[in-house]
Formats: structure tokens, C-alpha cells, sequence
């Protein structure tokens, strides 16, 4: 077996909020409950999405949180990196896995409305294969990956692929990724890599062996899984954890405003966010919150290893 190795791979395209402190956390503990080892990605492919600063922000939250990566952190912006994902479409490519495609948004709304048959993701549309067959004379603007069961090489209309893979804390999990996602992008018109490709080839290029993160992730984990197989990689285990829900019942996220974290009491800020987990730190939470002797951060992160394993196990939640 693989040596235990967790990730969070924050992107920062704001400050830590208590949403992506949950995530964080229940990462580093299922790392900390298998003796494993934990990493920090920054995940900043998307570069006109993260302002300057707010990675050095993220690492300064992460480490007043008392959550401290066993290696130094890693830039999905450096160019070493770059060059992975690029050998990583460049084989993909060889293969006749992933094609170039000329369409524009517009182009592809007109060939789904064509077809009478629209299907959206997320608001993406299902891309309709327009150039899994060529580009007919027609310049490239990203690079696709082929959703089907066979590679390229005149297959316009492969097979339906399905995959399945059990979450530790969800079960078994099922997507049809032809029908529901479609052939998704690789490396995107603007000339930035896409998110699936980057996070694919730095878990496998750095080992990674457990990837916990928040549940609004889920659904990505096929087309992830399918690069995996592709691409010759090992499949870490997957877990996702609850998400947290503002006041107004929707999904703490930096995209509807969430606050950043407030990390001047950053007790109080792991106690919340090990409650959200579901995790009863036997700590007396009401003697620390009335007033009484103050816990550290490492009491309480201590405390919540033991929790984590007591309530998640070492396989499943
Ligand atoms: N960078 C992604 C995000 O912040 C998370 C990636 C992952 O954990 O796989 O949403």
C-alpha cells in the first residue's frame, strides 16, 4: 500500500472562509488519523480569478489555524508544473484521447439548439462533439477531452461511458460522463489549463493518496478518475465532507460572499469548524465558551484527531 498522502489545494481566488476552513481541517485530521503525510496546493491556475496576495493570505490562515503542510507548498502557476499538464495533454493528445476543438460558446448553443436537444451542467452546456471528427479547416481554441469508451481516430459517436467509485462517506457513486458532462475541456480557449487536468496530474505527480474535500466537488470526481485511467495514474481515495450552509441555507462559498475567516480567536474558529464535521471533542465546549480556561490550538486539534478517527475510522465515515 501507498504511504498515506492528503492534500488541500485551496484556489485563491479569496481569504479562507468557514466553509474551506472545514474542508482544510477535515483533511489535515484524516491525514493526522493515518499517520500520513499533509500538503498544501495552491491551485491558481486560473489566474485572473486570484488577486495577488491572497495565497500568502491562505498560508498565513492555514498556519494560525495551527495547520501546518509537511512539505512546502506548491503552485499550480509555476512553470515546472505547466509542463507537466502540457506532457499530460501532449500523451492524451498521441493517444486520441483529447482533440482540439474550434467552438465558441455561441457555436455551441446553436449546435445543441440544431439538434433540439440542450443539455447544461452547472450552466455549461454538454458540449455536442461538433469536433471530435476535425476541425474542418476551422482554427483551434481548446483542447477537449473524448468522453466516450474508444479514443479518437474518426469516432464520432463513440459508446456511453459510465463510471462508478465509492466515497467514503457518500457510497457507491454513479455518472454516465458521456451523457451528463460531455467531452469537457482540457486546456481552455483563453490559454489557461483547466482545472480537472491540473488537479489530476499534481495528485498523481505528488502521490497524493487521499483526497478529502468538500462535497460540492463530487461530481468532478469521475472526470477525474477517467484522466486517472488515461493518463496511467493511480486513483486515490475520495471522501467528501458535508458542506456548510450560511444563514440563508445556501452554500458558503467566496462566489455568494462568504466572510473571511476570523482567525483573531482561532480556538473558536477550529471548534466551529470541528462541530460542522460532526466531531464531539469532549473538551467541554461550554466551560471553554463561558469563560473558562481557554483551550490552545493544539489541545483542540489533538482532541479532534481522536474524534476524527472515532467517528470517520480509518477507511469509512
Ligand atoms: N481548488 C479547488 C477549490 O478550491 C479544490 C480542488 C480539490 O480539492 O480537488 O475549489
Amino acid at each position: 500500500m501507498r504511504p498515506y498522502r492528503g492534500r488541500f489545494a485551496p484556489s485563491p481566488t479569496g481569504p479562507l472562509h468557514e466553509g474551506s476552513l472545514v474542508a482544510a481541517l477535515a483533511s489535515w485530521l484524516d491525514a493526522r488519523a493515518h499517520g500520513g503525510q499533509w500538503l498544501v496546493r495552491i491551485e491558481d491556475v486560473d489566474r485572473p480569478r486570484c488577486p495577488p496576495g491572497t495565497d500568502a493570505l491562505i498560508l498565513s490562515q492555514l498556519h494560525q489555524a495551527g495547520l501546518r503542510p509537511d512539505e512546502p507548498p506548491v503552485w499550480q502557476s509555476a512553470a515546472a508544473q505547466e509542463l507537466r499538464y502540457q506532457q499530460a495533454l501532449e500523451s492524451l493528445a498521441a493517444q486520441r484521447w483529447a482533440y482540439p476543438c474550434a467552438c465558441s460558446r455561441k457555436d455551441i448553443a446553436q449546435a445543441l439548439q440544431a439538434q433540439g436537444e440542450a443539455r447544461e451542467r452547472h450552466g455549461e452546456l454538454v458540449y455536442p462533439g461538433t469536433c471530435r471528427c476535425g476541425l474542418r479547416g476551422r482554427e483551434a481554441r481548446a483542447w477537449r477531452l473524448l468522453s466516450t469508451t474508444e479514443p479518437g481516430a474518426g469516432q464520432c459517436e463513440g459508446q456511453d461511458l459510465t463510471l462508478s467509485w465509492e466515497d467514503r462517506r457518500l457510497g457507491v457513486q454513479q455518472q454516465n460522463l458521456t451523457r451528463e458532462v460531455g467531452d469537457f475541456v482540457l486546456l481552455r480557449a483563453d490559454g489557461l489549463w483547466a482545472y480537472q487536468l491540473a488537479v489530476v496530474v499534481d495528485d498523481g505527480w505528488q502521490g497524493i493518496t487521499d483526497v478529502v474535500r468538500g462535497e460540492d466537488l463530487a461530481d468532478n470526481t469521475p472526470r477525474q478518475i477517467r484522466l486517472q485511467q488515461l493518463l496511467g495514474l493511480p486513483q486515490p481515495r475520495y471522501l467528501h465532507t458535508p458542506l456548510v450552509l450560511g444563514d440563508n441555507g445556501e452554500k458558503l462559498s467566496k462566489q455568494n460572499g462568504a466572510q473571511a475567516l476570523d482567525l483573531s480567536d482561532p480556538v473558536g474558529a477550529l471548534l466551529r469548524a470541528a462541530a460542522r464535521l460532526g466531531l464531539g471533542l469532549g473538551l467541554g465546549l461550554d466551560r471553554d465558551l463561558s469563560g473558562g480556561r481557554r483551550f490552545t490550538v493544539p489541545e483542540v486539534l489533538a482532541s479532534a484527531v481522536a474524534a476524527w478517527r472515532d467517528k470517520v475510522g480509518l477507511r469509512h465515515w
